[in-house]
């Protein structure tokens, strides 16, 4: 059985302060119910003295009166307390919600985003957050309130008179069965609605990626056509699911009215027969005609709470997804890096297969091998982007697994191909290789990394807002700026991946020079494209399939007649160096 608070993934906190809001949401709801009280009890003072002869009894209607003053006081009190409860304590609720998925997504392994939908899973998260700050603010406190105050209200009256509560709440079952019973028939139009939501997101998010593409080739007819036939789709999928969800809510409705009717019938027949006095017959009718709002505010939102669950189940997979676990605090002293028996597969098909392969402390390693032979793979396993399926991968005799891929980071400096810049200053974009470093250290590391030349020339220099993700660099000069970071952090490991795009000598040249700068001393492994620039490695492993197939000096692997030289001779005819591009 499911509890509430696991339902709706709350805190320990979050639960608390929901039972409060909900407490509250029942007060208010009650205290509404008091006025209709006070009238009736109002009618029967006045009746009173017309059915039974007697007096008016005028203090009794002053006590009436105050009491009504009461009700109403006790309304605006209980209204404004649920405000808080309900409002303040759902927002605070979804902040943190939102932090810790968040946080909690930093820690997954990267397997859990491969063969997922970047687009779709940020479209998710942000709208799972949202549905859930709204069913807590707006759903679910109103919903549980409605049933705790339908609850008390039964009770109540059967008290009073059990076979006219009887006849009013006779059909609740049925309409309750109803709207229970529709669920999945809902739920699947839910869905549906869902993922037109999501196209529709998609296609414009690719029609505005897309834009100068779509404007270069007058593609503006058939792309926006494919937006706007996912944005009648989503249209369509709207109204099928309100209508769907609004007729079974109106014919549940219909069917709890019919208690309206059952309550005149059964009391004028009671009534009648003498077994039913005038005073508790007025009741009925009179609170009989008020009692189903909380009511129809609890089949109102059970259709849509019933919606929601859906987007905090997913929520609750995603916070339940392990994490990648380890030491925060690891004490590396020697930086080797051992690979013993890896393999590893993405999917089902082992990409690595049992590899062996030592890298010694500051010295470098190239690897190489046609694409797709495992190269990336293998240097994102050393930094624990994935874990081992097999064997283990030891830093400094420490197997990785055993360190928090944070702090395994911090030991590491990446330079990879597809360069990450973020849409901020040149200075902040060097900055992130170590935040907290001075003025003078990021502008040595851009001068080792040879950017500072054309930092300079950019119109306010460091100060520059480069565009998103660089868009006003060059390739060469982004990749010197990453490389810029990774001597700033100063890590003894550094894992490259050589660039395969061509660039033009006099960038290749810096670009060669940067990276001088950056290996000096340092264990590197570098994912060489070019196998010229890998014979002056310490060490050159050789994959095929997944499979080292030889190591040793590029000397020595020149010398002998296998892959190495194989692929060697290939570039070297076709002059383009590019047999090993990246897979
Ligand atoms: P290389 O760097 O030598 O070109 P990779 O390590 O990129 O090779 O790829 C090795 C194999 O793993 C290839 O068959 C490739 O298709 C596969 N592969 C790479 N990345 C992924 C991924 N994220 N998900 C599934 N398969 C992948």
């Amino acid at each position: 059985m499911v509890t509430v608070k696991e339902m709706l993934g709350l805190s320990e906190k979050g639960y608390r302060d929901f039972k409060r809001a909900v407490l509250a949401a029942a007060i208010t709801n009650l205290s509404l119910l008091l006025p209709f009280v006070v009238i009736v009890q109002t009618i029967i003072t006045l009746l009173n003295p017309l059915l039974y002869g007697g007096t008016l009894d005028t203090t009794r209607l002053w006590l009436l009166f105050a009491l009504g003053l009461a009700g109403m006081a006790l309304y605006f009190l209980a209204y404004r307390h649920e405000y808080r409860k309900t409002y303040t304590a759902a927002y605070k609720e979804s902040e943190s919600i939102r932090l810790e998925v968040a946080e909690h997504i930093r820690r997954l392994p990267l397997s859990f985003f491969n063969n997922k939908d970047l687009t779709e899973l940020t479209a998710n998260i942000m709208a799972d957050c949202t549905s859930v700050e709204h069913v807590m603010s707006h759903v679910a406190p109103g919903l549980f309130a409605g049933i705790i105050t339908d609850v008390c209200i039964c009770v109540l009256l059967a008290f009073y008179d059990w076979r006219m509560a009887l006849a009013l709440f006779v059909a609740l079952p049925l309409a309750l069965a109803l709207i229970v019973g529709s669920r999945k028939v809902q739920s699947s139009f839910g869905e549906r609605h869902a993922a037109a939501k999501l196209a529709a997101s998609d296609q414009m998010q690719e029609y505005l990626e897309g834009i100068k593409v779509v404007k270069a080739f007058g593609l503006s007819g058939e792309k926006s056509k494919a937006l706007k036939d996912a944005l009648r789709r989503m249209m369509k999928e709207s109204i099928t699911f309100e209508g769907i969800t609004s007729f079974f809510i109106v014919l549940s409705m219909m069917i709890l009215q019919v208690g309206l009717g059952l309550v005149v019938f059964a009391g004028v027949s009671l009534l009648t027969g003498g077994s039913l006095g005038l005073i508790p017959f007025l009741t009925f009718t009179v609170i009989s005609a008020k009692i189903y709002s909380p009511l129809i505010i609890v089949f109102t939102l059970l259709p849509e709470f019933f919606y929601f669950l859906v987007s905090t189940k997913r929520m609750m997979k995603i916070r339940r997804e392990p994490v990648m676990d380890g030491d925060v605090c690891p004490a590396l002293e020697r930086y080797d890096i051992e690979l013993e028996h890896v393999s590893f597969a993405y999917n089902r098909e082992d990409v690595i297969k049992n590899l062996s392969l030592s890298i010694p402390q500051g010295t470098v390693t190239a690897l190489t091998g046609p694409s797709g032979s495992g190269k990336s793979t293998l240097s994102r396993l050393i930094a624990r982007f994935w874990d081992v399926r097999e064997g283990a991968i030891r830093i400094g005799g420490v197997d990785i697994r055993t360190i928090a891929p944070d702090a395994l980071m911090r030991y590491m400096s990446i330079v990879f191909q597809d360069v990450t810049l973020f849409n901020d200053t040149v200075m902040n974009n060097i900055r992130i290789g170590r935040t907290g470093a001075g003025d003078e250290e990021a502008y040595a590391a851009a001068n080792a990394a040879r950017c500072d030349e054309f930092i300079r020339r950019l119109p306010q220099g460091y100060e520059t807002v480069i565009g998103e993700n660089g868009s006003t660099l060059s390739g060469g000069e982004r990749q010197r700026i990453s490389i810029a970071r990774a001597i700033l952090k100063n890590a003894p490991i550094v894992l490259l991946d050589e660039a395969t795009a061509s660039l033009d000598p006099e960038n290749e040249a810096l670009i060669q020079e940067a990276l001088s700068a950056l290996v000096k001393n340092r264990t590197v492994i570098v994912i060489a494209h070019r196998l010229r620039t890998v014979l002056g490695a310490d060490k050159i492993a050789v994959l095929d399939k997944g499979v080292l197939i030889e190591e040793g000096s590029g000397e020595k692997l020149s010398a002998r007649d296998g892959l190495f030289a194989h692929l060697y001779r290939i570039q070297q005819e076709s002059l383009g160096w590019t047999a090993g591009t990246h897979g």
